[in-house]
């Protein structure tokens, strides 16, 4: 057998060989305070002891903060200006739709995962939701499934077979804290079994869109993590543990969301059929967010000037910025093709509809907790070993978790 390089280049960045089994976890959701709340609560015990043995940074994560163009970053590490995932829909002027960006053919760089699997690494992909499978394992031999579809991983699709049988638990509901619990026990269980030399786990933000930090579901949440993150460890793997984007309460005092309806807003400003617009965190599980989020791009059609809808948009109160679309290419790294004339970002405690009638609240059956935008940006970044040293004021981004994981630990 040949001997592995001493590290991998991918996108710009180099990577060192794995000296132990490597974890990345993205914990869906994960607002810094869910850990703190935790630990105080008393219920995280494997979390708290790395206060002492670990490594604890706050890191920003991509904006639009929403779950795939920041998993694709994280794995990528690169922002979506690289790897070109900025949201799960964008609006094909040439064909006029809305088009989904779940496809791997909108990924335009290839992934760590990849490029170390290419290189002879052992790599295991394991994810809540079937949506990110495919970008996830795009081009890497290996294993790769979600919890959803656990029960049809098949060796050939997946690089594994009978998945639910080594994980010892039935396949739970797409709108459950145990999808993200299967992921979990999956890689405890790959991490004894088959000792993969590079892991990357994500899970659901179900938990962290209902309850808010030291809630008893958040705390039952992060108590199951907790023991699973501890067998990792017992088997001897480096984790490194960040989040796709943090969560906010989007509502007024008495639990009512606040959402700017921008497409009704913007049709009876400049007239239906003049302005389209798109937001990004819709999917096909909306359940627990309504499609609503604190981000939305907007598509000028008509006779209006993007100036002149720019300006009505400012205008609303609970708009945090209005960007053009080369603004927001440059401050949020994003692809200048796949957004709009305009980015709108709204402030922490609102979220941004299209038209009333486009959005079922009836699901909601707790107070709206959202992301999306700039307030829900900061994320933890944290590990349990501690580097000699780390770089002193570096901007750490959620998408540094392989070169922390690899290149900054001991
Ligand atoms: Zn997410």
């Amino acid at each position: 057998m040949n001997s592995p390089p001493p590290s991998v280049a991918v996108n710009g960045r180099s990577y060192r060989w794995p000296q132990r089994p490597v974890v990345v976890v993205c914990v869906d959701g994960c607002e810094p305070e869910y850990i703190n709340q935790a630990i105080a609560a008393g219920r995280t015990p494997y979390l708290a002891r790395l206060r002492e043995s670990g490594t604890c940074l706050t890191a920003d994560c991509v904006v639009p903060s929403f779950t795939n163009p920041n998993n694709l970053s994280i794995v990528t590490g690169a922002p979506p200006s690289v790897h070109g995932i900025c949201g799960n829909y964008f609006w094909d002027r040439d064909a006029g739709a809305e088009v989904m960006m779940n496809d791997p053919k909108y990924l335009r760089a290839g992934t760590i995962l990849a490029a170390f699997a290419e290189a002879g690494a052992s790599v295991a992909v394991v994810t809540a939701k079937d949506k990110l499978r495919a970008l996830l394992g795009h081009r890497m031999h290996g294993i790769c499934f979600s919890s959803e579809k656990a029960a049809e991983a098949t060796v050939a699709a997946n690089g594994i077979d009978d998945v639910v049988a080594m994980v010892g638990m039935p396949v739970p509901s797409v709108y459950s804290a145990e999808l993200s619990e299967f992921v979990f026990a999956a890689g405890v269980k790959l991490a004894s079994a088959r000792r993969p030399d590079v892991m990357y786990l994500s899970t659901t933000d179900y938990v962290q869109h209902k309850a808010a930090p030291g809630i008893a579901a958040a705390n039952d949440f992060y108590a199951m993590m907790d023991r699973y993150l501890a067998q990792l460890d017992a088997l001897g793997a480096t984790i490194v543990l960040t989040a796709d984007h943090g969560m906010n309460a989007k509502t007024d005092a008495f639990g009512a969301p606040n959402v700017i309806y921008l497409q009704d807003v913007l049709d009876g400003a400049c007239g239906a059929g003049s302005t389209r617009v798109i937001l990004p965190i819709t999917d096909p599980y909306v359940v627990h967010h309504g499609a609503l989020g604190s981000f939305a791009t907007v598509y000028v059609l008509g006779t209006a000037t993007g100036a002149d809808v720019a300006a009505r948009i400012a205008a609303l109160p609970g708009i945090e910025q209005v960007l053009t679309r080369a603004e927001a290419a440059a401050r949020f790294e994003l692809p200048p093709d796949r957004i709009g004339d305009l980015v709108v970002v709204s402030e922490r405690l609102t979220v941004i509809g299209t038209s009333r009638d486009r959005h079922d609240l009836s699901a909601l059956d707790v107070p709206l907790r959202s992301h999306g935008g700039t307030s829900e940006q900061q994320v933890p970044l944290i590990a349990n070993r501690r580097a000699a040293t780390l770089p002193a004021g570096r901007r750490w981004r959620n998408f540094d978790a392989f070169d922390l994981a690899l290149n900054l630990l001991p």
